[in-house]
């Protein structure tokens, strides 16, 4: 089988509204307004690469009134209409609970709606923005799942948090109650010295295992290893569910 090409674009610009104690991402309360021609350029340049895959992420946008959902929904009705081959995820902010805006995006032709969790539900207050929370993003996967059925929703954990086993069982319990589809997980690396600290580097075998749990589980796909990031082989979502 060949090779897939897949590449993961930032929309939005460099400069978040939240500060995630594992990201290092820039973050200001108020960075510059959206280019309104972002959306059309960036599908424009994708559609010219000749990718199968493209993920499509953003910073979160807290100072716009649809956290950018319209702008994301934009990118991928012109890119699928320049391309209507390519695969398209869509690697979203949480919306604050704007389900609203999670809609707008899944019916905006995209192929995998993709919000991560980022750790357990015990720790989300101490590794995510204040402002986000577990049930508000199982919210968000919950809702691109019903109101588009065909798509598959897809999410990432990380692990070296702190986290016990327990924990980690019983989070993958409530995405797969939430229909999440796809799930990975990875090891935890701190960005910078300011960033929260790695409190364990979880082993291959241990990943291992909690792939075997996911696909117990019933998830269409499970990628678990040290090095997978959220975006990791996202090709192979698609493949996996061309054969379920
Ligand atoms: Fe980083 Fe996303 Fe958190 Fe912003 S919301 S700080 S980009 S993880």
């Amino acid at each position: 089988e060949h090779g897939t090409a897949t590449a993961t674009i930032m929309l939005m610009g460099d400069t978040c509204t939240r500060g995630c104690r594992f990201c290092s991402v820039k973050t200001a309360r108020q960075p510059s307004p959206l280019d309104p021609d972002e959306p059309y350029n960036t599908a424009k340049a994708i559609a010219a690469w000749g990718l199968d895959y493209v993920v499509l992420t953003s910073v979160d946008r807290d100072d716009i009134a649809d956290g950018g959902a319209e702008h994301f929904a934009k990118t991928v009705s012109n890119l699928k209409e320049r391309n209507s081959q390519i695969m398209v995820e869509c690697l979203t902010p949480d919306f604050r609970g704007d389900l609203a805006a999670v809609e707008k995006i899944a019916q905006s032709g995209l192929d995998v709606y993709a919000h991560n969790v980022e750790t357990v539900r015990e720790l989300q207050r101490h590794v995510r923005d204040p402002r986000a929370n577990i049930d508000q993003s199982l919210n968000v996967l919950r809702h691109a799942k019903a109101v588009r059925p065909d798509i598959l929703t897809k999410t990432s954990i990380m692990l070296g948090l702190g986290e016990t086993d327990r924990q980690i069982y019983n989070t993958l319990t409530e995405l797969r109650e939430a229909g999440v589809d796809c799930l990975t997980l990875g090891q935890y690396m701190q960005p910078t010295k300011r960033h929260l600290k790695v409190e364990e580097y979880v082993t291959p075998e241990r990943f291992v295992h909690w792939e075997e749990v996911g696909k117990e589980m019933g998830f269409v796909y499970t990628a678990s290893g040290p090095l997978v990031r959220s975006s990791y082989k996202a090709g192979e979502t698609h493949r996996d569910r061309d054969t379920r």
